[in-house]
């Protein structure tokens, strides 16, 4: 195999305690170090097992393994885009949204309050194991809030995310239990407004 590229594990942008209280560093470890790699490692032995059959020229079940495929590659970008758009308070975690993108949230849900209600609705609303993401539509340009059940697209996504919280229950189990409502107003206070408005910012030019 020359050359090949592979998924690579990304290291969290701040300390494993960094979030506490609201997310414990056993929590954000056990999800980090453990859940994200599952899906790194799922889908790199995917790979490997497409570039055997390619090398030996035989076939594979495409619509299974397209499927599983997406799964961790899903569950892979989203974690790595979670990690990022969260930050210690004392490194400007939490707040309101400042600049373009304050604008346009403004714009779009009348408020920032009303953006978080529904934000906050959309994350208690996923049925089952999924996330809830804000994203830019490409063709209007509007933000726009949208529910993933799981990790599968299947169709690799072409809205552009900004901001996505993991409401699985490995994400928040530890720390409250059943209570998925209270992890997603936990969130609120480790929420990275800066990274979201620099991604805003990229899509925009
Ligand atoms: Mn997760």
């Amino acid at each position: 195999m020359e050359d090949k590229k592979f998924y690579v594990l990304p290291e969290l942008p701040y300390g494993s305690k960094d979030l506490e209280p609201h997310i414990s560093e056993t929590q954000l470890k056990l999800h980090h170090d453990k859940h994200h790699l599952a899906y790194v490692n799922g889908a790199n032995g995917i790979l490997e097992r497409m570039d055997r059959a390619r090398e030996a020229k035989t076939d594979f079940d495409q619509k299974a393994t397209l499927k599983e495929l997406s799964f961790h590659i899903g569950g892979h970008i989203l974690h790595s885009l979670f990690w990022a758009n969260m930050a210690p308070a004392e490194k400007g975690g939490g707040g309101k949204p400042v600049g373009a993108l304050a604008k346009e949230i403004e714009k779009e849900f009348g408020s920032f309050e009303r953006f978080k209600k529904e934000f906050s609705a959309a994350a208690v609303g996923v049925e089952g194991s999924g996330w809830a993401a804000l994203a830019i539509c490409g063709q209007t340009r509007r933000p726009i809030i949208m529910q993933v059940e799981k990790h599968n697209f299947n169709v690799y996504p072409t809205l552009r995310i900004m901001l996505v919280l993991d409401v699985w229950e490995h994400a928040y189990y530890l720390d409250y239990k059943n209570e998925r409502a209270k992890f997603v107003e936990a969130f609120w206070n480790v929420v990275n407004w800066a990274e979201a408005e620099r991604r805003f910012e990229a899509l925009a030019k």
